[in-house]
């Protein structure tokens, strides 16, 4: 069929006619799917693989140079969150905070150009402890609850592990993996974290955590790689946010490198993937948090693929 006819044929049934033909095909297949499950009373056997009720979306921004070295270490400066409900791929609410880098609070012209970001801005943020201690309270207000980052040499609740009150956490991998791998699945039960691309939390979140010597979060060690998941639905070649968005014809809105532009972005390609009935699942995991986790580190990611069909 040609791009013209799937733009008729998806119009007629009133869906969305934008994308590319790679994208009107599979959008035009899913409900022919759909429509013959339905008709023969069979319950779409891909639902019973939806462990969480909802999505967050995360993009980082974080200090950087022009011409970096392979060691130089990021903090990040900007965490933006989109949170979505998967049933009906509605935004149900959004998180933004600037963060306060300690190492080198002083940001390069080139991070200044590249974000957006003043430096008066971040001089007045909170540092990344408050910040993600916040993330995780506005989490457990939506509902979704996130595990609090804690020190669970001590069995304490809530934030811990900040440098500023000497109270320096374990990283999680020393502590015991059946209370670790309870409160990973408690966590990954109501929602699941998106990116685009895996430098989000094997990069910036866990180069973080070493820098403010806070454990690494349960819900960060698994995520949904939105392009893995793009590539595999629409059977595309691997594409990036600005291709990805093409592909569906739907214009970035706000500025690029923006954290919570980005952030929105992404949840717009994440919104259409759940309406054409891609069910986005856990695609990349960290396989081995470091024991401690210096400033500088190999990281080792483990990228497994999940396919849906
Ligand atoms: P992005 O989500 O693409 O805006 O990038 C996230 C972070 O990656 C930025 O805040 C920078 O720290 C880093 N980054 C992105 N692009 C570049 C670049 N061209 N050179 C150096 N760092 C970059
Ligand atoms: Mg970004």
């Amino acid at each position: 069929m040609s791009v013209k006819h799937l733009k008729i044929e998806l119009e007629r049934l009133s869906f969305d006619g934008r994308g590319c033909k790679d994208v009107l095909r599979k959008r035009l297949k899913a409900y022919e799917r759909s429509r013959i499950l339905s008709e023969a009373c069979i319950e779409d056997p891909n639902m019973g693989h939806q462990h969480y009720t909802h999505i967050v979306v995360i993009d980082f921004e974080a200090t950087c140079e022009e011409h970096q070295t392979k060691d130089y270490i990021h903090e990040i400066i900007e965490f933006p969150a989109v949170l979505i409900r998967v049933s009906d791929a509605a935004r149900v609410g959004e998180f933004h905070s600037l963060v306060r880098p300690v190492l080198n609070p002083t940001l390069s012209d080139f991070c200044r150009q590249l974000t957006g970001i003043e430096q008066s801005d971040v001089d007045a943020a909170p540092t990344f402890p408050e910040v993600l201690n916040s993330f995780e309270s506005w989490l457990t207000q939506q509902g979704v609850g996130a595990m609090p980052t804690r020190d669970f040499r001590h069995g304490g609740h809530g934030s811990s592990g900040s440098s500023e009150s000497g109270d320096v956490a374990a990283p999680r991998a020393q502590t015991s993996p059946t209370r670790i791998e309870a409160l990973h699945s408690e966590a990954l039960g109501k929602f699941s974290v998106v990116t685009d691309g895996p430098w989000d939390m094997a990069r910036f979140l866990l180069m973080q955590c070493s820098v403010s010597e806070l454990p690494f979060p349960s819900w960060a060690r698994s995520w949904i790689n939105l392009r893995k998941v793009f590539s595999n639905f629409y059977i595309t070649k691997r594409l990036c946010l600005s291709e990805m968005l093409t592909a569906l014809g739907i214009e970035f809105v706000g500025r690029p490198h923006c954290g919570l532009d980005d952030a929105r972005n992404i949840a717009a390609i994440a919104e259409v993937l759940l309406r054409d009935g891609a069910l986005p699942r856990v695609n990349e995991t960290i396989a081995h948090l470091p024991h401690s986790m210096p400033p500088s580190f190999k990281l080792d990611v483990h990228l497994s693929h999940y396919s849906i069909h």
